[in-house]
């Protein structure tokens, strides 16, 4: 069963004029996969993340996340269904300044309901994964770019989700630390993480095993 499903997908913003981001996309995502969406900026692709991931709804056609069809969904079950199923990275980190690495990680699993010290553990866990064991207990406002995305790394698999997305996830990092945080992605890729990278940087995308392109809102290869 893929894991991710889209079909005649569009995303249309009111407005004056109405903003037609998304222009009718058909993707489907197997377990396992690591797929880039390439695409120049401008052209749909953090609109097109936010349907993936079920942070927003589709205007017409049906995305299916893990199976479940999220137009299907109340608001209340397609956010379990993101708490669950889905992790997210972004271009900005979004880690919560006050709080050590290990906190920040282990609030990923907040809406789950899991037990503090559980989080905890589960938290170490993936810090560990993506190599900063020893970094832990730190604030993440003492920490470098690079570092910082390795926090928000660990946050969207602390729950080993069925699908992680990723929205620039080196926009904000220079070259060298760009290159760390892909040879991290394909390590969790290689581990089985099904991962999808939403990128306009063509080495980027070249680090990923498929890649699609989209131009005004459409997959034009
Ligand atoms: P990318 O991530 O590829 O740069 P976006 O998905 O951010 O592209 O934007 C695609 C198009 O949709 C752009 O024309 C942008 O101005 C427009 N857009 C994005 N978000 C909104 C919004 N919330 N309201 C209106 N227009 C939007
Ligand atoms: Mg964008």
């Amino acid at each position: 069963m893929p894991v991710l499903e889209l079909r005649e997908v569009r995303k249309t913003y009111p407005g004056e004029p109405p903003v037609e981001s998304v222009k009718g996309i058909d993707l489907t995502v197997e377990p396992g996969e690591m797929l880039a969406v390439r695409g120049a900026s401008g052209s749909g692709k953090s609109t097109l993340l936010h349907l993936m991931a079920g942070l927003d709804r589709p205007t017409s056609g049906s995305v299916r996340i893990d199976g479940r069809p999220v137009e299907g969904l109340g608001d209340r079950r397609l956010a379990g269904l993101r708490a669950h199923r889905v992790g997210v990275v972004f271009q900005q980190f979004f880690l919560l300044e006050a709080l050590t690495a290990l906190d920040n990680v282990a609030a990923g699993l907040l809406y789950r309901g899991v037990p503090v010290a559980r989080r905890r553990r589960a938290a170490a866990e993936a810090l560990t994964r993506v190599g900063l064991a020893h970094r832990m207990r730190h604030r993440v406002t003492r920490m470098s770019g690079g570092e910082r995305q390795r926090v928000a790394i660990a946050r969207a698999v602390v729950g080993r989700p069925a699908i992680v997305f990723a929205d620039e996830p080196t926009g904000n990092l220079d070259s060298g630390t760009e290159k760390e945080i892909m040879d991290l992605l394909r390590e969790l890729n290689d581990d089985g993480t099904t991962l999808v990278v939403v990128t306009h940087d063509e080495e980027v995308a070249a680090a990923c095993r498929r890649s699609i392109e989209i131009r005004d809102g459409r997959v034009v290869r």
